[in-house]
C-alpha cells in the first residue's frame, strides 16, 4: 500500500476503472469467464505442495508467484498493508500449518512501502474523523529491516505455530525486483 488514507483519491476515469462497459469489478468478471473457459481441474488438495506459507506487503507491484517461483497449488500466500505479522496472520499461519500441512514460512516486505510513511497519527486522525477508535495498531514503521526482523520474532515466538525453525525475512527492492534476506541477529 502506498496512499495516505486521509487524503481523498481523485475521480477514477472510466478507461482505469474499467471501461465505459462497466465498473473495474464487472471486467474482472468478465476476465473470469475467459479464464474459467480454459480452466481445467487441477485435481488439487488445498495443502500447498511445496509447504510453505509466504506472508507479504499486499503492494500492487509484488507479483509473489512469479517473483518466487511459484506455481498454482505451491504456497499459502497471506498479505496484508506490511506484511506486518499480526493476530490475524499468526491466525492464518496456525491454520496453514497445523490444518493445511505447511512447515517454512517467508516474510516479505519491500522497499517504497506506503507504511514508512505512515505514523501513529494515521490512527489518530481517523478516530477525530468517525469518532471511534479503531481496534487495530496501523504497525507504521520507518526501519524496514528492523521490521522484518520484529515480524521474524513474533512468528518465531508464536505458541500457537508448530513449525518455527525455518522462518526467513527478506525485503523486495520495486525497482529491481530482486529480494535481500535480513539477519534475524543483526
Ligand atoms: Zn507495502
Amino acid at each position: 500500500m502506498s496512499i495516505p488514507a486521509s487524503q481523498p483519491l481523485p475521480p477514477s476515469s472510466d478507461s482505469a476503472a474499467g471501461g465505459a462497459a462497466g465498473t473495474v469489478t464487472d471486467s474482472l468478471v468478465e476476465a473470469n469467464r475467459h479464464y474459467a473457459a480454459s480452466f481445467t481441474d487441477p485435481g488439487m488438495d488445498a495443502r500447498p505442495v511445496r509447504k510453505v506459507a509466504v506472508v507479504s506487503c499486499m503492494d500492487a507491484r509484488i507479483d509473489l508467484h512469479a517473483a518466487l517461483g511459484l506455481k498454482l497449488g505451491d504456497c499459502h500466500t497471506i498479505r496484508n498493508a506490511g506484511g506486518v505479522v499480526t493476530d490475524d496472520i499468526i491466525r492464518s499461519l496456525t491454520i496453514s500449518q497445523r490444518a493445511l500441512g505447511t512447515r517454512s514460512v517467508v516474510l516479505i516486505h519491500h522497499t517504497n512501502c506506503g507504511l514508512l510513511s505512515l505514523t501513529e497519527d494515521f490512527r489518530h486522525d481517523l478516530a477525530a474523523e468517525v469518532g471511534q477508535r479503531p481496534t487495530w495498531a496501523v504497525e507504521a514503521f520507518k526501519d524496514l529491516d528492523e521490521d522484518v526482523r520484529q515480524s521474524m520474532q513474533r512468528v518465531r515466538t508464536s505458541p500457537f505455530l508448530l513449525h518455527t525453525d525455518d522462518v526467513r525475512g527478506f525485503v523486495f527492492d520495486v525497482t529491481t525486483g530482486l529480494l535481500r534476506e535480513i539477519d534475524p541477529q543483526h
